[in-house]
């Protein structure tokens, strides 16, 4: 049998605050129970974000809940090479593409589309899907392009991915904290787009190296914010392509503010350290957050 794994994966670039807590200590309530490894991640590809003041206080407050994990913390900019490496094989099978226009390029090219009278597709984050300009271009064109030195990230070949895989593209979606029941929900990634798998500055994605670390350390139970609930399409499809096993997912209630509002990392009145400074006590935070 495998053994089951949970992770919490931060990025440290802001202050935990408490819709964090409420997901590590979901995550390692779930794997107590269950007999299973916790593991955390440091998400840091955001070099110039990401800083080891905001690690150590994410440790700081980890420990301070009294949460346990792993050593050694796998930390994600240390294995830009992994990431490289699975980018280069969807490259070699022509399932990403070069994509040259700049964000300025992108707006300019919308706009122009609603002018006439065309609402441009969004994607569930309500941002503009990328235009197929690019993809479009011929070999030679995009090489013409790179020898110019224009900068260009990589984009993943929805509908080419998606052809190779199938579009018969599921989840296995927990339905409450216990995980007793569950069920599979339709993947649709081509809602998002041709996504970003590797940034002109930052040689992967988000979705490139969640999916791969995920795989790497066995993680069987994704349990995480339902904020990332429909980026499970993407992830699950990369998955496909390259490979790699598909872990179950739980996406938790976000705890929100005072207004009713999803917490944000500049909130400092919900951040963990302000909370402690303040005289907050851990078992406070459990019942703050419901856990
Ligand atoms: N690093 C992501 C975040 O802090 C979470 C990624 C995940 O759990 O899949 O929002």
């Amino acid at each position: 049998m495998t053994l089951l794994t949970f992770r919490f994966a931060p990025s440290p670039n802001g202050d935990l605050h408490l819709g964090h807590a409420y997901s590590a200590l979901l995550n390692q309530r779930l794997a107590n129970d269950t007999g299973a490894r916790f593991l955390l991640r440091m998400e840091d590809i955001d070099t110039t974000r990401c800083t080891p003041e905001f690690e150590a206080g994410i440790h700081r407050d980890l420990e301070w809940l009294g949460l346990r994990w792993e050593e050694p913390v796998r930390r994600q900019s240390e294995h830009f090479g992994e990431y490289k490496a699975a980018l280069e094989k969807l490259i070699a099978e022509d399932l990403v593409y070069p994509a040259f226009m700049s964000r300025g390029d992108i707006r300019a090219f919308i706009s122009d589309r609603e002018r006439r009278g065309r609402d441009w597709p969004r994607d569930p984050d309500g941002a503009p899907l990328y235009p197929a300009v690019d993809k479009a271009l011929s070999r030679k064109e995009r090489k013409a392009h790179i020898a110019e030195g224009i900068p260009f990230a990589w984009r993943l070949d929805v509908a080419a991915a998606l052809s190779r895989v199938g579009t018969d593209l599921s989840w296995t979606e927990f339905e409450n904290t216990s995980l007793s029941t569950a069920r599979r929900v339709q993947a649709l990634p081509q809602d998002w787009g041709d996504v970003i798998l590797a940034r002109r500055d930052i040689p992967t994605s988000y979705h490139l190296s969640v999916v791969l670390d995920d795989a790497l350390q066995g993680i069987t139970h994704v349990v995480r914010g339902m904020d990332l609930f429909q980026a499970t399409a993407v992830q699950r499809l990369l998955q496909e392509l390259l490979g790699l096993p598909e872990p179950a997912y739980f996406h938790h209630r976000l705890v929100l503010g005072p207004d009713g509002r999803k917490l944000s990392k500049s909130l400092k009145d919900t951040g963990l350290a302000a909370l402690r400074a303040a005289g907050t006590t851990p078992e406070d935070i459990h019942f703050m957050v419901g856990l």
